[in-house]
């Protein structure tokens, strides 16, 4: 497999009310390779006037198409239909997505590929089997409640660069499930997959309006946070954004899902096979190349094995196969953008200044002449005070951090402002399922992590507000309302 031919993901309009749009923007958005660093596609800017038009449309789709109202056999059949336009375009979609972020290529085929189908089938199924309306006996004793569950009205989507479509999917499969209309806008560092919502739209024959994708930065971000006629906000991206967001939104009382940053621990227990562990901890820690929510950047190690499991660390990050993320041999492609480098290399910098060890990488990787790549990075002897213990990285750099026994464990792993993840190794599962208890996230495993489509998945603290995915992340796309009937 090879890179894909300068500008081959050219877009030239907005989808907006089932239409090809021009934007009214003059600007347009170029996405740049982080492997070649040339341009791969582009796509127009967004203006204000086109987010005032896709909300518009979503906001007509509700009521003129009747999305909202029609039976959930009828809407859960069209979004199967759209889950296999979309998986009829996962390998185009996969590739695409590797040219616009460097995901190495077996990662976005087996995630950013397959997901949106996936995700959208797990919430087809999900809305066929959540009654629409519920009669229950009221809890005076006294009459009946018909409690009724509709859709919470026009959504706006707002998707971060790392995994595009998962994300994007997270969002939208559960806003058509409720009876929901979108507006999707991408990161523009991403932003050329997100066109293929579009076109599998289209081809599932979606009602006009209840899938709008519009582009943009951070600005035109805020301003469809804010419009006047979006109903919910549904975020993944950084906690600083997120606090934005949140902000704006608590104004306008606007319901909101913030998923968000994290620095999650992966605590190693003294009975831990060590060699099955480094084996789990590979993508849990380093998946495209930490550049996800869930890595588990702290690992937390008993004092009595701390040389032998700094050590398996960092001949674990070590090895891992640098390169071409079009290669399906490589583990770690570049970092999404030279921005993301600069950030990682700054920690980097900042980890070595405050007297943490360096055991491995920490350098750009002589054999490349262009890429915005970083080794795998290991640090050890540090504590959790460090910066690079605390704040999110979003790259290949682990730190390795010793602790006296379990309640030390839990400590440190509890003593982040994030609680979005985490995992626990250990010869016991009891054990290390008592230990997922105390460990304050929203999300754990024990000797495993892979996210759950039909569990909910989410962060506390600086990691987030509200779930995805499973019931209760349809939950979240949906208004109670309660009519009280007499006796
Ligand atoms: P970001 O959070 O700024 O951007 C994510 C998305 O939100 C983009 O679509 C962006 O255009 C939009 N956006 C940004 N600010 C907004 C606002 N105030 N209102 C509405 N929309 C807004 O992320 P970034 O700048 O691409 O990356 C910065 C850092 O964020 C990364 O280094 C990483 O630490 C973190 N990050 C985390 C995740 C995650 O999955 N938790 C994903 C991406 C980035």
């Amino acid at each position: 497999m090879s890179q894909p031919a300068e500008l081959q993901y050219h877009r030239e309009r907005l989808f907006i009310g089932g239409e090809w749009r021009p934007s009214t923007s003059r600007d347009t958005i170029t996405v740049i390779s982080p492997f070649s660093e040339q341009p791969v596609g582009r796509a127009p800017d967004t203006s204000p006037a086109d987010i005032d038009a896709a909300v518009a449309a979503a906001r007509q789709a509700l009521t003129a198409s009747s999305w909202a109202s029609w039976d959930t056999e009828t809407r859960a059949a069209a979004i199967d239909r759209f889950a296999d336009a979309l998986e009829r375009r996962a390998d185009d979609t996969a590739r695409m997505v590797t040219a616009e972020n460097g995901m190495p290529i077996w990662g976005s085929s087996a995630v950013e590929g397959p997901d949106p189908a996936r995700v959208l089938r797990h919430f087809a199924q999900l809305a066929r089997t959540t009654p629409q309306e519920e009669r229950r006996p009221a809890a005076s004793g006294t009459g009946t409640t018909l409690v009724r569950r509709e859709p919470v009205g026009v959504v706006a989507a707002i998707v971060p660069w790392n995994y595009p479509q998962s994300l994007a999917i997270f969002k939208i499969a559960p806003a058509l499930a409720a009876g929901c209309t979108v507006v999707v806008k991408p990161a523009p560092e991403t932003v050329l997959d997100a066109f293929q919502f579009a076109d599998a739209a289209q081809e599932a024959g979606l009602p006009a309006g209840v899938v709008n994708i519009v582009t943009g930065g951070r600005d035109i971000g805020a301003y469809l946070v804010s419009h006047p006629g979006v109903d919910k906000v549904a975020f993944t991206g950084s906690t600083e954004a997120g606090r934005a967001i949140g902000e704006a939104c608590g104004r306008l009382l606007r319901p909101v899902t913030l998923e968000l940053g994290g620095k999650s621990a992966a605590i190693v227990l003294d009975d831990a096979d060590l060699g099955r562990t480094v084996e789990g901890l590979t993508w849990v820690c380093l998946a495209y190349s930490g550049q996800t929510c869930y890595s588990n950047t702290r690992i937390l190690a008993p004092r009595s094995r701390y040389t032998e499991v700094v050590d398996a660390v960092a001949d674990l990050a070590a090895s891992l196969e640098i390169g071409d993320p079009f290669d399906p041999t490589t583990q770690i492609g570049p970092l999404a953008s030279s921005r993301q480098r600069d950030r990682v290399e700054s920690y980097i910098a900042a980890g070595r200044a405050g007297g943490a060890r360096l055991v491995t990488g920490g350098r750009r990787p002589a054999a490349f002449g262009q890429g915005w790549f970083i080794e795998p990075t290991v640090f050890a002897d540090l504590d959790n005070s460090h910066a690079v213990a605390r704040e999110e990285i979003f790259g290949p750099v682990l730190a390795v951090i010793p602790y006296a026994d379990l309640d030390e464990a839990v400590t440190i792993a509890n003593d982040s402002p994030f609680g979005l993840a985490g995992t626990v190794w250990t010869s016991d599962e009891e054990k290390g399922i008592e230990v997922a208890r105390r460990v304050r996230t929203g999300t754990m495993g024990v000797n495993f992590y892979d996210i759950d489509l039909g569990a909910p998945f989410g962060g506390t603290k600086a990691s987030g507000l509200g779930r995805e995915l499973g019931p209760e992340g349809l939950a979240a796309y949906v208004e109670y309302k309660s009519v009280y009937l007499g006796r």
